[in-house]
């Protein structure tokens, strides 16, 4: 192309110092990537799933049959490395728990996949700049 000095006499650009992230695949790990850098400052994400029922949970968390059970306890399940009890406090939080004497402690793939669901929403909501596709 031809530089005559007409593309500077548009709208100015705006200037993004934000570093923009795209996610393939809104399953487990994109999920929680997505999560933890939208967390960060100055990141934008765009999160891209192919499947709409999959969104936050992926292949192995959109079961919704609650006798498929996590195969590793809630305890080690949050979704944040640095908030180990995050996934705990949510069970709690709605009358379930983490409790190791009983069945708490491996609770059904559906929940988890609702807790990630659940947490993904809230990030976006909090932070606000994310997009889902
Ligand atoms: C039945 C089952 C049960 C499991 N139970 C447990 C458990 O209890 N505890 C445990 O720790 N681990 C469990 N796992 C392992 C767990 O699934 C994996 O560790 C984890 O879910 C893998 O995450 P992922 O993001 O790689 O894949 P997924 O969660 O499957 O996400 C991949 C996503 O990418 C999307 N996608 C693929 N290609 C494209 C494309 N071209 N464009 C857009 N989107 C695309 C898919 O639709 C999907 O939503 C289980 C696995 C299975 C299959």
């Amino acid at each position: 192309m031809k530089f005559d000095g007409t593309m500077l006499q548009g709208p100015r650009p705006r200037f993004r110092t934000a570093t923009r992230v795209a996610i393939v695949g809104a399953g487990f790990s994109g999920t929680l990537l997505a999560i933890n850098l939208l967390e960060q400052e100055d990141v934008e994400v765009l999160l891209i799933e192919r499947d709409r029922r999959r969104i936050g949970a992926g292949v192995a968390y959109s079961s919704f049959d609650q006798t498929h059970l996590l195969n590793v306890r809630a305890g080690n399940m949050s979704a944040f490395p640095d908030r180990p009890g995050h996934f705990c406090d949510w069970l709690a939080a709605r009358g379930l728990g983490c409790d190791l004497s009983r069945n708490g402690a491996f609770v059904s793939r559906a929940t988890y996949g609702q807790y990630l669901r659940e947490t993904l929403a809230a990030a976006m909501e909090k932070y606000g700049r994310s997009g889902c596709s």
